[in-house]
């Protein structure tokens, strides 16, 4: 091979190089050049078609396919508008794949919106933002299970696949562009109206409503997003518009405990504890909205909304706000403590720390997570009386715990019960003074 080679060049290279220096001189024969903004040539060549061959051939390629087609020139940007605006199409492609979302083909429609997000943004390129949302949006605006209140099978997926080609439509775009989108698509739904049917009426009433404008708002807007900055940015649109009350209002109708029968566990956080799973989501949320840039206003407002959050409807059991506290994670948890220590409010504060142990205990967290926080708490507070205040507090309030717990099984018992529950009673006060004493010592 080392032989060969060079002979070959030897051979080949001045032969040809000599007739290519003669032919430089030479006037050459001009050859048409069609550049794709020009691209009279692939107009001409389409336009010499009869529309009915060129369907046979958009018919035979994938929805993929057709998307690549459709950035070759604007002539057959122009035709794959056209083509892909028949109701046909529009039947086989948009609404036909549907049915089949919540059966076994599930992953083939997903991809299957993926492919149609990609051909839409492809084929509207050319668009400004207002008339490409109105090519886009009409075609998928009078489908029942893109729309709210409208499909009435249980397990339709249609909000999911809508949501996978928003997604995939509107990946990349500007912050600008997606307000547009989203101003665009709430007046396509009448969303702030319906949202605010909601979220004005009481807790539970309108469930069908809530529960579409949970399902509508999850699966379109805030779920299809990987990134947590995107997700960001959705929930604030959705959310900005609305007092924090009904802030605190519309993120439980997003993100509260579901019942086993898809309804809004309303009732369910006020009467019983709740498992963390249950609550997960709604955590996961407020860290959404404390993740913002500005950081210590996030804070300040997220706050005053979870104030609100747990009296919806009432009063929430108090392990379920420890649990949500917990979930929240160690720095929320403190700011929101820390800002109710501040404003003298110790006998609550205290009671939220009772449970978050009871909490840590019960879930298996790390019991120093929660020594920690008493520590935290304590460092607010500078002079020695008020540090053994708030200790004191708190081991009274494990008793006062305790005893409400007891006093609840015991009700209706016996003489004897009572007399065991005064003892009870005595030794839990003790406990709580010596532990006073202990702990502020080594407090100091
Ligand atoms: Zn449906």
């Amino acid at each position: 091979m080392a032989r060969t080679t060079p002979r070959r060049w030897k051979r080949t290279f001045p032969r040809k190089s000599k007739p290519r220096k003669k032919a430089l001189l030479r006037p050459r024969k001009e050859r048409p050049v069609v550049t794709r903004s020009q691209c009279d040539g692939a107009g001409s060549l389409l336009d010499s078609l009869p529309s009915e061959v060129l369907e046979l051939v958009l018919d035979k390629l994938s929805v993929l396919e057709i998307s690549v087609f459709s950035m070759v020139s604007k002539d057959t940007t122009r035709y794959v508008m056209d083509y892909i605006s028949s109701l046909s199409w529009k039947k086989k492609k948009i609404f036909g794949s549907i049915l089949l979302s919540s059966c076994v083909g599930e992953r083939a429609t997903v991809k299957q919106y993926r492919d149609l997000g990609l051909l839409f943004k492809r084929c509207t390129l050319l668009l400004p933002t207002r008339e490409r949302l109105k090519f886009i949006f009409t075609k998928f605006s009078k489908i029942p299970c893109f729309m709210m209140n409208q499909c009435l099978a249980e397990d339709c997926g249609g909000f999911a696949v809508y949501g996978v080609f928003l997604q995939t439509l509107i990946a990349g775009w500007d912050e600008m562009e997606c307000y547009r989108v989203f101003s665009f698509l709430c007046e396509l739904t009448n969303l702030p109206k319906r949202i605010q049917a909601v979220i004005t009426g009481k807790p539970g009433v309108r469930r069908y409503e809530e529960m579409q404008v949970r399902l509508f708002c999850r699966q379109v807007v805030l779920d299809p997003w990987p990134n947590h900055h995107e997700s960001q940015f959705w929930l604030t649109l959705l959310l900005k518009p609305w007092p924090m009350v009904s802030q605190a209002h519309l993120l439980f109708i997003l993100y509260g405990p579901l019942l086993h029968e898809g309804k809004l566990g309303w009732l369910n956080v006020v009467e019983t504890g709740l498992p963390y799973n249950a609550l997960w989501d709604l955590a996961r949320a407020i860290l959404l909205i404390v993740g913002k840039v500005d950081v210590i206003e996030a804070n300040h407002s997220m706050l005053t909304i979870l104030e609100e959050l747990i009296v919806i409807p009432h009063p929430w059991h108090a392990e379920n706000v420890a649990r949500l506290m917990v979930l929240c994670g160690s720095k929320f948890c403190f700011s929101a403590i820390a800002s109710k220590a501040i404003n003298g409010r110790l006998p609550e504060v205290s009671r939220l720390i009772v449970y978050i142990i009871l909490v840590c205990e019960k879930d298996g967290f790390h019991m120093s997570w929660a020594v920690k926080l008493v520590e935290h708490v304590c460092t607010l507070f500078s002079a020695g009386p008020e540090k053994y205040r708030f200790i004191q507090q708190l081991e009274y309030m494990f008793s006062e715990v305790v005893r409400e717990i007891l006093e609840f099984s015991t009700a209706g018992n016996h003489i004897e019960d009572r007399e065991t529950f005064q003892n009870l009673d005595i030794l839990l006060s003790s406990s709580a003074n010596f532990h006073t004493r202990f702990l502020h010592m080594l407090l100091k």
